[in-house]
């Protein structure tokens, strides 16, 4: 099948659902653009909010939340004109602190308890990764807000989520895009495209026009088999939903 392309739609699902049983622990992997809502840029806490309220929707599920800083900063944009690489993917790590202890604030804030762990080890700010303290908090009921990626540079929060999903195991991988799903032809063009509702980590790997994840993060959930599930944010009871195991988007796995 030509897996092409991956664009949005607000049609009807294309009906082969299929229910896979409640996930226990997911990975959601959040970017930066996401918490950034109604503005060009930075913290939206109004957005924030919003997700907190889907998230309680959620029942009985352990949720880890790695959160991207694209709304502030990305080390590849920045990089340049005298700014080293290292320094610009160390601001773009900083800038998924910032976001994860104002989002760890706004979730507390609206009865949802949260806790930021950061692998960029910032003391004064939040406290330190471990892969203790964060089963810890797991047990607690907590959602942990996982921020400074892999806390190396080269890298995106993309591959840290698949890294972190993998080290914590985790039943999914839940990334949320402004999309709903992967498609076998452009839906702009083509009213009979059909929304891809599973395929397996190779044919996502070997489509070059597959976007929805980097390259290293989807080979590094390929080489360990881990299961993702591409799904719009935006819509309403989804991540419950995704949690709850319906087909809302589409998933990878082998
Ligand atoms: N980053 C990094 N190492 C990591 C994760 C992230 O150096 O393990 C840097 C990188 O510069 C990246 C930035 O942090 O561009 C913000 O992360 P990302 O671009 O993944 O954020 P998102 O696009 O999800 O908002």
């Amino acid at each position: 099948m030509l897996l092409k392309f991956i664009l949005g739609n607000n049609g009807d699902p294309t009906g082969d659902e299929y229910t896979r049983g409640m996930y226990k622990r997911i990975l959601l992997k959040l970017s930066g653009e996401q918490l950034q809502g109604q503005f060009d840029g930075g913290f939206d806490a109004d957005r924030a909010a919003w997700i907190a309220e889907e998230i309680k929707k959620a029942q009985g599920a352990e949720i880890i939340i790695m959160i991207g800083g694209g709304n502030y900063a990305r080390g590849a944009q920045l990089a340049g004109k005298g700014v080293q690489r290292v320094t610009a993917d160390n601001i773009g790590m900083m800038a998924t602190i910032m976001n994860a202890v104002a989002l760890t604030d706004v979730f507390n804030s609206n009865g949802l308890t949260a806790r930021a762990l950061t692998n960029l080890t910032l003391d004064q700010v939040a406290d330190q990764f471990t892969h203790r303290r964060a089963l810890s908090h797991l047990s607690k009921g907590r959602v942990v807000i996982v921020a400074g990626g892999i806390g190396r540079p080269y890298l995106t929060t993309d591959t840290a989520a698949v890294s972190l999903a993998l080290e914590l195991e985790c039943d999914a991988i839940l990334k949320a895009t402004k999309v709903d799903g992967i498609y076998d032809s452009d839906p702009a063009q083509n009213p009979n495209a059909q929304k891809i509702t599973t395929i397996s980590h190779q044919q996502a790997l070997e489509q070059p026009d597959i976007k929805i994840m980097d390259k290293a993060a989807l080979g590094l959930a390929t080489e360990h088999d881990q299961a993702l599930v591409v799904f719009e944010l935006l819509k309403p009871d989804n991540i419950a939903k995704a949690i709850a195991g319906e087909s809302i988007g589409t998933t990878i796995k082998s």
